[in-house]
């Protein structure tokens, strides 16, 4: 069986070498995550160099930027750190003359006496008091240590800030000319925060397909229209975790992830999938049940975050997860996988029915394999929104296209050679998939096609045929 769910490997300083990043590929990685919230380009360089220096071909690993978004931090601390009971009383100002300062406008201008404050990853929580002379009284509801630089979440509350900040201006060009496949938005609050990314990214390379990592109260509001304005999306559950309340993540995850397959757009699980792996050489059976439970709601990847890029076990966490992806895999059955074509948003389409046809043909026939053509990846795409038993092998245009498919659940591909019709890339498909072990002389297989021969964008057809 192979394994049909995507992993996505965050890099970082536990991978930094060509050995160890050719150590993650091996073990599954199938998109490696570029975290824009660390480090700067020079040393992503070499990064990028590496996972390029591994694409042999066939089903090459695909590069996503994760811009960090309009991240709000405390200033700098007298002494670095304050340390707080709980029950503690501190003080809150807007720079000096506070325990705690506020760095950031947005944050302080909606500050307001009742309101919770996390730090960190939330495990410090501090409730505000009145306000006198510019500095919130607050007492420690949970106590802990704050770090100078440490994230804000303010609960509950948005603010008025640019969606998309300067730094993430100059990751998007850094993106773009290093040859990221995809980039990721964080924080979006509204889909128009897509549409503008989607402008700004137009203009460098409209090839570059576009992630919202949901992880606010307002994206998950508007979620059907910020999928629609993305080409894939992240449950990004840490930060989900922060600015809800933590019993609503898993609920939020499963709307999230049925919503996105619905719209046949690929979709992430992301945050603490392995956690305990950054320093155990083995998960705990409830992130085991995670993984399996992501799989079951339908998500289309897994990440790994600190797991890959800071633990101490990055190839292993890469391996664990990839096994509990193939046996969680085993036991789904095709048919009850079918997306309801009555729920199918986009029924006028041709390629989405010539998808839902080749899955069932699939299914019924209990071929080897789905063979597409694609320009853009929209066909690959929307045969896998339908979940089939069989692999989807696609035969891309372009080497974007091919990359872009590493993100897409059961997608496997390769890169056509230029100027071949139709009747050539099938060939050309069966040829490079019999060598790869995935076809053998005899195997039937389902094929969409455009008619006529060597047109493009135009998925009308479907052949069952013999290897
Ligand atoms: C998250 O919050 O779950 C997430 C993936 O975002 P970050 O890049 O901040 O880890």
């Amino acid at each position: 069986m192979r394994r049909r769910t995507k992993i996505v490997a965050t890099l970082g300083p536990a991978v930094a070498s060509a050995e160890r990043v050719e150590a993650l590929a091996g073990a599954g990685m199938n998109v490696a995550r570029l975290n824009c919230s660390h480090g700067d380009w020079d040393g992503k360089r070499d990064l990028v160099r590496w996972v390029r220096e591994l694409n042999t071909g066939l089903s090459p690993i695909a590069v996503l930027a994760d811009l960090q978004g309009p991240k709000f931090r405390i200033g700098q601390i007298e002494g670095g750190f304050v340390e707080l009971q709980t029950g503690d009383t501190l003080t809150i100002g807007h720079g000096h003359g506070a325990m705690l300062p506020m760095a950031d406008d947005e944050v302080w201008a909606a500050m307001a006496p009742g309101d919770r404050v996390l730090f960190g990853d939330g495990d410090v929580e501090v409730r505000l008091g009145d306000c006198n002379h510019g500095v919130f009284k607050a007492e420690a509801l949970t106590g802990g240590k704050v770090k100078s630089r440490q994230g804000v979440t303010l609960v509950g509350k948005s603010f008025d800030a640019p969606a998309i900040t300067d730094k993430d201006l100059e990751d998007v060009e850094e993106a773009v000319r290093y040859g990221c496949d995809y980039i990721a938005l964080s924080y979006v609050r509204h889909p128009d925060d897509m549409r503008r990314l989607r402008e700004i990214v137009d203009r460098l390379d409209p090839t570059v397909r576009l992630v919202a990592k949901v992880e606010t109260p307002e994206a998950l509001d508007l979620i059907d229209d910020v999928i629609e304005a993305s080409d894939a999306v992240m449950v990004a559950r840490g930060d989900l975790g922060l600015q809800m309340d933590i019993e609503d993540v898993p609920i939020a995850q499963k709307i999230i992830i049925r919503k996105a397959n619905l719209a046949g757009k690929p979709v992430i699980t992301a945050t603490q999938m392995l956690e305990s792996m950054i320093v155990n050489a083995r998960p705990t059976r409830a992130e085991a049940t995670d993984i399996a439970n992501a799989i079951l709601d339908g998500t289309d990847a897994l990440m790994l975050s600190g797991e890959t890029a800071s633990g101490a076990y990055p190839v292993e966490a890469v391996r664990t997860m990839a096994r509990i992806a193939e046996k969680t895999e085993s036991t789904l059955d095709p048919n009850e996988r079918l997306a309801d074509p009555e729920e199918n948003p986009d029924r006028g389409a041709p390629t989405e029915a010539v998808a839902l046809a080749a899955v069932t043909i699939a299914n019924t026939l209990r071929v080897r394999a789905i063979l597409t053509t694609s320009a853009s990846g929209t066909t690959p795409r929307l045969v896998s929104k339908y979940r089939p038993a069989v692999p989807i092998l696609c035969a891309a245009w372009d080497e974007r296209t091919q990359q872009q498919m590493a993100l897409v659940w059961g997608v496997e591909s390769v890169r056509m050679p230029p100027t071949t019709n139709t009747d050539e890339a099938v060939a050309f498909l069966v040829e490079s998939f019999r060598q790869r072990g995935v076809l053998s002389p005899g195997d039937q297989y389902v094929v969409t096609a455009g008619y006529p021969t060597g047109s493009r964008g135009n998925t009308n057809m479907i052949l069952v045929l013999r290897a």
